[in-house]
């Protein structure tokens, strides 16, 4: 007999707090019905390194260095539907505050003058990703299919958008589900 394939989903968490993924585990005990519809490919809950072919791919969090760029376009390469969840994927949100300050500046502030350093020097490891000069939304880097505002969104709105994106129907929340803080 064949059983009906469940939806790979992978997620990640660029220049993000790792919120939206608490927020996406706060569905509780239903996260128990989620994992009969899906599997998770690549997630900060598996040991997979890099994202395989899924369904869906949902990130939180801006693009702030190298090592997001790359991450990020892995998604976009491997999954059907790219979601950014989150105000830090969708605007940059808090991280972002620092494109208004000279990169040089921060990190000058950060690793040379502030108090109680030993050998005070800015990181050069070449293994460190390189910063860019700015915070950016996930948009502005690939294209994206869905946004779930909030900082973060409710776990009703998670679970709701994501059993809509399973069923394969438009995901609609409610006007009192959406959210921006
Ligand atoms: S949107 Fe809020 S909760 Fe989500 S990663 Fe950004 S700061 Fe964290």
């Amino acid at each position: 007999m064949n059983e009906k394939r469940k939806m790979r989903v992978a997620t990640c968490s660029l220049a993000g707090c790792f919120g939206c993924h608490m927020s996406l585990l706060d569905i509780d005990e239903k996260l128990f019905d989620l994992l009969e519809m899906i599997e998770f490919d690549r997630t900060p809950f598996t040991d997979i390194k890099h994202c395989g072919p899924c369904d869906i791919g949902i990130v939180e969090g801006g693009v702030s260095n190298a090592e997001n760029a790359r991450v990020l376009k892995e998604f976009r390469d491997n999954c059907r539907i790219l979601v950014a969840i989150g105000a830090c994927a969708i605007d940059g949100n808090v991280p972002a505050l620092r494109n208004n300050i000279d990169l040089w500046d921060c990190f000058q502030e950060v690793y040379l003058y502030e108090g109680g350093l030993e050998g005070n020097q800015i990181p050069n490891d070449p293994e460190l990703p390189l910063p860019f000069d700015k915070v950016y939304p996930i948009y502005e880097v690939v294209k994206v299919d869905y946004f779930l505002p909030g900082c973060p969104p409710s776990a009703d709105t998670i679970w709701k958008f994501l059993n809509d994106l399973i069923a394969g129907r438009e995901p609609k929340v409610s006007y009192e589900m959406l959210r921006y803080d």
